[in-house]
């Protein structure tokens, strides 16, 4: 198992300066690397007997740029431009790295057929991270005592351990990472111990969740958790904000100010939408053995808001819901105590009768189920709930649970 650490840093202005630098100077490399691979790209899209209207004439072919070849070039640019001779080589190649899989997840489909937008330009201040590959290695650049990191070239840096890493675990790669309230370290830790899920004969209890716009969820007990609107609430505050930045000079030292003020204001947002989910994940992975939960990917754009907002979803914003991020939190935490995490097809969830099965379409106003075939009536999001903990009970082929909550929300 491997788990991701991340802890607040306390470097020194120089040093705070330096890792800035480091970071400009990565970026600048990012571009130019990006550059020569999508300059590339242009100049060989074409067959050599045609003539493209998009893309660039042949003329000499130029040579092959990957990952390899940049890396190669890395000797080069330390003697064009000797500022990169400060950063470790290990950093750098790491940010080449980085490129590539980016590149490939655009050029390459995955299974699905599905590809990944182009890698971008980075403007600015858009590199935030940089990453080491080695930690506590008899070899490695970079060395945790457990109350600093020690580094040649950037020297001591406290930290703050807010939480100790478990023992057992092996340090593997660490990244220093710029956030807008300042510097941490992201170190990721391996242990040797693979999780097992729960074996079937041994499930006790099982649940299935509906997340919607309405509830934030709603189980298959008939327990909803409500939406916690922390962006709504933020949305005034953040929209002065962002008029008191365009009042100021761009690029100037007090636009930068602002602009920081509001990066603050999306990251608290950001933090208390999380810290939301992780208690909702762990009160769920606490009462019950299995979770089944909608795949949001197969229903995929549907999902999206319907464009006519029903009156009760006004000023419900989507991002406030986040299930995407709360489903991948579920399984992280379910994980970690051996909890199921199962994902069904949510085709016609909330349209079929949890009771006898039969379709009773619906509008989405529509907010209770009635069955006209055999008179089960319930909360609309319950049924769908149900609906879902069924599917994945008939994926696994379990048979005579005993469903039982632990009762209430442990908030
Ligand atoms: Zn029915």
């Amino acid at each position: 198992m491997i788990l991701t650490y991340c802890y607040r840093i306390k470097p020194t202005p120089e040093q705070a300066d330096k890792i800035d630098h480091w970071l400009e100077l990565l970026r600048r490399h990012w571009n130019y690397a990006l550059g020569q691979r999508l300059g590339y790209l242009r100049q060989t899209r074409s067959q050599v007997d045609r003539c493209s209207l998009v893309s660039e004439s042949i003329g000499e072919i130029p040579e092959s740029v990957n990952y390899y070849t940049q890396q190669a070039a890395l000797k080069e640019t330390k003697i064009l431009f000797p500022e990169y001779k400060e950063i470790y080589s290990e950093v750098q190649q790491i940010n080449l790295q980085r490129l590539d899989k980016a590149w490939k997840k655009w050029r390459v489909p995955d299974k699905k057929g599905k590809r990944g937008g182009r890698p971008r330009f980075k403007k600015v201040g858009q590199l935030r991270s940089f990453e080491f590959s080695r930690v506590n290695h008899p070899k490695a650049t970079i060395k945790f005592d457990g109350k600093n990191l020690i580094t040649t070239r950037l020297g001591i840096i406290p930290v703050i351990v807010h939480r100790p890493i478990p023992e057992g675990f092996e340090l593997k790669t660490a990244s220093i990472v710029k956030k807008a309230d300042g510097y941490y370290v992201c170190l990721t830790a391996k242990d040797e111990v693979v999780p097992e899920p729960l074996p079937l004969d041994k499930i006790k209890s099982a649940v299935g969740i509906d997340v919607g716009l309405k509830e934030f969820l709603t189980t298959s007990e008939g327990e909803t958790v409500p939406i916690q609107q922390t962006y709504r609430k933020a949305q005034n505050h953040l929209a002065r904000q962002q008029r008191r930045l365009k009042n100021k000079q761009q690029g100037s030292k007090n636009y930068q100010k602002q602009q920081n003020k509001i990066a603050l204001i999306h990251q608290k947002i950001q933090r208390q939408r999380k810290d939301f989910q992780y208690k909702i994940a762990n009160w769920l992975t606490r009462c019950y053995d299995l979770i089944a939960v909608e795949d949001l990917n197969i229903k995929g754009l549907a999902r999206t808001i319907p464009p006519l907002v029903p009156p009760f979803q006004r000023g419900v914003r989507g991002d406030d819901a986040a299930w995407g991020q709360f489903i991948t939190i579920i399984e992280a935490v379910a994980v970690k105590c051996g909890v199921r995490v199962v994902k069904v097809n949510p085709h016609g969830t909330s349209q079929d009768c949890s009771g006898c099965g039969t379709k009773v379409p619906k509008t989405l106003s529509v907010r209770t189920h009635e069955c006209p075939k055999c008179g089960l009536v319930m909360d609309r999001d319950e049924n769908a709930a149900i609906n879902i903990l069924n599917r994945a009970l008939e994926e696994l082929q379990v048979v005579g649970l005993i469903i039982s909550a632990c009762g209430g929300m442990a908030r």
